[in-house]
């Protein structure tokens, strides 16, 4: 561990130069969370002349969803926040997809059994929960595991385990004393009880290495330098240190940032914005607008500066200028922000910039090929176009026609279209939004919720187009795209759920 703050900030101008990562999960579309830590990486090792990395921490076989990793990279790019090794550039201290390094983590489980600071855990999940049950019964203060493992002897267990006795591999934490650690950008130390700590898993039985485990060697063989990342990891963080230390290995400087926060100051979550990185790409934000706002949440250049660019964060980049205090995100702030960043540019820019994205010519001819057995004159496509663009719709002019579906009261359909919106999130098959994948899975969460498809399409229809009549259902969704759809189908969400 380093010691305070003060020789850590130095390290902006001296010392070794810094390695920095970004290590998440590919669980789903890229959160603006993920993008707002990426920034702050990414512009600590541009004012150093460090090293930025992504590292794609895929273990967890259970949340992984196909297709996420390149969803992150496709983000991030948008962004503009270019990592100098990673899965897909390389670099020297690879491989940087944890899938891929499985071999390093059972080696150096391996090492803390030698050293007894870990051991092998026989019991079974009827135990464990037997014992977790005994402890909320007798509010023990310790919840956890009961160290039962800790006096096999290792000889008998090395025999159980070969015999393939199932198991896990813990670590032996300490039961007595304190362990503290410097968070950098708090003033006071973060101490903990060693005996609150559990003796947590770093190997699962199916010989997975636990997030925990993966994060700390990852980290010390990337020789990441200092772990900027997001608060929610702080009560992580002395699961790490006490695992360096069994490792006797140097820990980074630790920076746990502000999480990001709806306007009620509740965690950022999708019930109340939109928190992925796509919805704001699809419905029209700037890129460099949405680096500079979220620049602009967690770090500041003083009461006067209302707002500055990521290149004037970079030059003026000084820890004592980030906050910790829970940076609000308002979309209705970013939003004002990409007005005046439109408004600043020239007509020929801003041409140039709706070409790129909302007017690409890819785009333009998917829906003028879905248009054109509908329209009469040329001059009939653009208001025929209408829905494929912007966000929300008027559905005054078809509100008699959001009904409920048969057998279903108003809120059972909220409830129903909600679930459907939130599996089109998740569903592998959607992922990729095509028109085939989206009718195949339509159908079958018809057959699974037992709706009819007439009725469910029309509802979606009315939700996506705010029109009773319009192109094939599935290719309009496919061109309107994942964010936009799911932004209509919410609004409709809410009118149904004041219905009866
Ligand atoms: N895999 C973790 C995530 O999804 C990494 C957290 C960390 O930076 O240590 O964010």
């Amino acid at each position: 561990m380093r010691e305070g703050s003060d020789a850590v900030s130095n390290a902006i101008s001296e010392g070794p130069k810094p390695r920095v990562r970004i290590a998440p999960s590919p669980t789903g579309d890229p959160h603006v969370g993920t993008a707002y830590i990426a920034l702050f990486n990414y512009v600590f090792a541009r004012k150093t002349g460090g090293t930025f990395v992504l590292r794609i921490e895929d273990t967890d076989q259970e949340r992984y969803t196909a297709g996420s990793e390149a969803a992150i990279f496709e983000a991030l790019h948008w962004l503009g926040l270019q990592w100098d090794e990673g899965p897909d550039v390389g670099g020297p201290r690879g491989p940087y997809r944890q899938s891929e390094r499985l071999p390093l983590y059972r080696e150096q489980v391996a090492v803390l059994l030698a050293k007894g600071e870990a051991y092998r855990c026989f019991c079974t999940r009827d135990r464990l929960d037997e014992v977790r049950k005994q402890q909320l019964a007798d509010k023990s203060p310790v919840l956890g595991y009961d160290g039962h493992c800790r006096a096999v002897d290792p000889a008998d267990a090395v025999r159980r385990a070969e015999a393939g006795e199932a198991h896990v591999v813990r670590l032996r934490v300490p039961r007595e004393g304190v362990t503290s650690f410097v968070d950098h950008l708090r003033s006071e130390p973060i101490v903990f009880e060693n005996r609150l700590v559990d003796d947590q898993v770093l190997l699962k039985s199916d010989g997975f290495p636990t997030y925990h485990l993966a994060n700390v060697v990852d980290d010390h063989f990337m020789g990441i330098t200092h772990v900027i990342r997001g608060e929610e990891w702080i009560t992580s963080t002395p699961k790490h240190v006490l695992l360096y230390r069994a490792f006797g290995w140097e820990a980074p400087a630790f920076y746990h940032l502000g999480l990001l926060r709806n306007a009620d100051k509740s965690k950022l979550s999708k019930r109340k914005n939109p928190v992925s990185v796509f919805h704001y790409r699809d419905l029209g934000y700037l890129p460099e607008t949405m680096l500079n706002f979220m620049a602009n949440l967690g770090f500041s250049l003083g009461a006067e500066v209302e707002r500055f660019t990521v290149a004037q964060m970079i030059e003026h980049f000084d820890w004592s200028k980030v906050s910790v205090g829970g940076p609000v995100f308002d979309p209705a702030k970013l939003e004002s922000f990409n007005a005046d960043d439109i408004r600043a540019m020239s007509v020929d820019q801003l041409y140039e910039r709706l070409q790129e994205r909302v007017l690409a010519p890819a785009r333009i001819k998917a829906m003028l090929a879905q248009a054109q057995e509908r329209v009469h004159r040329l001059d009939d496509f653009i208001p025929y176009l209408s829905f494929f663009f912007g966000g929300s719709v008027d559905y005054a002019p078809v509100r008699d026609k959001l009904k409920p579906v048969s057998g279903k009261s108003g809120k059972e359909t909220a409830e129903l279209l909600d679930t459907y919106a939130q599996e089109i999130e998740r569903d592998n098959a959607a992922r990729s939004f095509t028109a085939p994948a989206l009718e195949a899975f339509s159908r079958e969460f018809c057959q699974r919720h037992a709706v009819k498809p007439k009725e469910l399409f029309m509802l979606l229809r009315l939700a996506v187009t705010g029109r009773t009549a319009s192109p094939s259902l599935f290719d309009t969704m496919a061109i309107c795209g994942k964010d936009r759809c799911r932004t209509r189908i919410r609004d409709v969400v809410v009118y149904l759920r004041t219905l009866a």
